[in-house]
């Protein structure tokens, strides 16, 4: 799935429970004024996790990836008992690599299944 990935955000800009945004500071010639603003973001793009210093927590895709199923599916239901995610399924229409959230969600499921049976 994370090669497929293109890291383009759309699956969390069309989502209805996403809302991830980053603080814009635009400063004028004068240096004494300007606007601070709020602007939509993704943790699916790459600067998202970047920090003072230039570290980034989730250079890679695939860890961009897994925050997103672990930020729907599994922080939320150890804090709240229950999932983010509405099963509106337009993460899945947007994709243009075609990555189906149900699908990702039953090969998971399926690994653990399986790897509950190794045990
Ligand atoms: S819409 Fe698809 S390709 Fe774009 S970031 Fe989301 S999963 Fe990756
Ligand atoms: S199916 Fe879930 S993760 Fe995808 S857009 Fe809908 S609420 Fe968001």
């Amino acid at each position: 799935m994370e090669e497929r990935c293109l890291a383009c955000g759309n699956c969390t800009n069309v989502c209805p429970t996403c809302y991830c945004f980053d603080i814009i500071d635009e400063i004028e010639l004068d240096m004494k004024t300007g606007r601070r603003y709020r602007r939509w973001d993704s943790c699916q793009l790459e600067p998202f996790a970047k920090v003072a210093g230039g570290e980034n927590f989730r250079k890679e895709r695939s860890a961009r990836q897994r925050h997103r199923y672990y930020r729907k599916f599994r922080y939320p239901v150890s804090k709240f008992a229950r999932f983010f995610c509405t099963g509106c399924g337009r993460c899945s229409r947007t994709c243009m690599a075609k990555i189906n959230l149900k699908d990702v969600l039953s090969a998971l499921l399926k690994e653990m299944d399986s790897s509950l049976w190794k045990r």
